[in-house]
């Protein structure tokens, strides 16, 4: 029985560092190239079990050497290959390209990410029966979403639902179903269409969402840390201060560990904290989920 079920996309960044773009027409050298592990699913799947959380990953791979990748990805980080599907045709894919200007171009091919249907999840709905939390986000198809919120309900799962990438499109009649809503900064101005550049304004958007009935709001503001919200309180749980060098996955890792911690058994504050922290130390190292410490890793960096 897992601690944790992470429900969403997993892709393979093809990251080319380039000195300058190439335009229409044009071939161009570029210095380096770089693979990685990445989905934002994926992250925060990863980030929980490095704490060592037990999770379930529900996900679809391709039949391909990416995919294959992917699931030795899983394996050696410890998530059971019980939730993933292999799907025909190719993996999710994002090819980057980010000029010495730190400047980025992003291609996102979701491949079998887009056979994560909500009958898929049906074939994978016992792993949701018995976790402490599924955690959703927002690469994957709303409906799966939705399906897997009705899922949890019915088995009486709290769902924590970080709506990344941002979708107008998202039904608040679902968002008020969760246990957790855990938007940033700008998806918060998209989901509310009221501005979010000041604390003030972010709160009184956050308010604008808990009246229209979600329980726990918990906004993510970069370096200035994160904000719950629910109908009774407001706290502020300020961000570790540490020189960034990479903010890529800060989000995920944030999640990931808030999802770890809270499971385990802390209460909201204290694993906002404990989260502060991990995402801290992940945007000190360059790199998504290579930047995300284990359990060990991070007692060490605590002596
Ligand atoms: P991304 O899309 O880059 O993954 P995000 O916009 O979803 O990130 P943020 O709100 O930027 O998420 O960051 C998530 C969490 O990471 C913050 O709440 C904070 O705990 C931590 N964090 C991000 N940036 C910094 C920073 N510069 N210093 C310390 N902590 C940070």
């Amino acid at each position: 029985m897992a601690d944790i079920t992470v429900i969403g996309s997993n892709m393979y960044e093809l990251t080319t560092f380039v000195d300058r773009m190439p335009v229409e027409g044009e071939t161009v050298e570029a210095p380096e190239f770089e693979m990685g592990f990445g989905g934002k699913g994926a992250n925060q799947a990863i980030a929980a079990a490095r704490l060592g959380s037990q999770v379930n990953f529900i996900t679809m791979v391709g039949r391909d050497e990416f995919g294959r990748q992917q699931l030795e990805n899983y394996r050696s980080n410890g998530i059971s290959s019980d939730g993933i599907g292999i799907a025909d045709g190719s993996s999710g894919v994002a090819p980057i390209f980010v000029d010495t200007s730190g400047d980025n171009r992003i291609l996102i091919v979701k491949g079998a990410n887009k056979q994560l249907t909500p009958a898929a999840l049906d074939d994978k709905k016992d792993l949701i029966k018995g976790s402490k939390l599924v955690v959703l986000q927002q690469e994957i198809a709303l409906e799966t979403n939705y399906h897997a919120i009705e899922l949890a309900e019915g088995y009486g799962v709290p769902v924590l639902l970080n709506p990344a990438p941002a979708n107008d499109d998202l039904n608040i009649d679902y968002v008020s179903r969760v246990a957790f809503f855990a938007p940033n900064e700008t998806e918060l101005a998209t989901l509310t269409g009221m501005p979010t550049g000041t604390l003030d304004e972010i709160k009184a958007a956050a308010r604008n969402l808990v009246r229209r009935g979600v329980g726990n709001l918990i906004v993510t503001m970069g370096g200035k840390g994160a904000l719950w919200v629910s109908a009774d309180q407001e706290l502020l749980v300020p961000a570790v201060t540490v020189e960034a060098v990479d903010t890529t996955g800060a989000g995920d890792a944030f999640i990931g560990s808030f999802a770890h911690y809270y499971t385990q058994g802390e209460d909201v504050p204290t694993a906002l904290g404990h989260a502060n922290r991990y995402a801290a130390i992940s945007v000190t190292r360059r790199g998504t989920q290579k930047a995300y410490p284990t359990a060990a890793e991070l007692n060490d960096l605590l002596l």
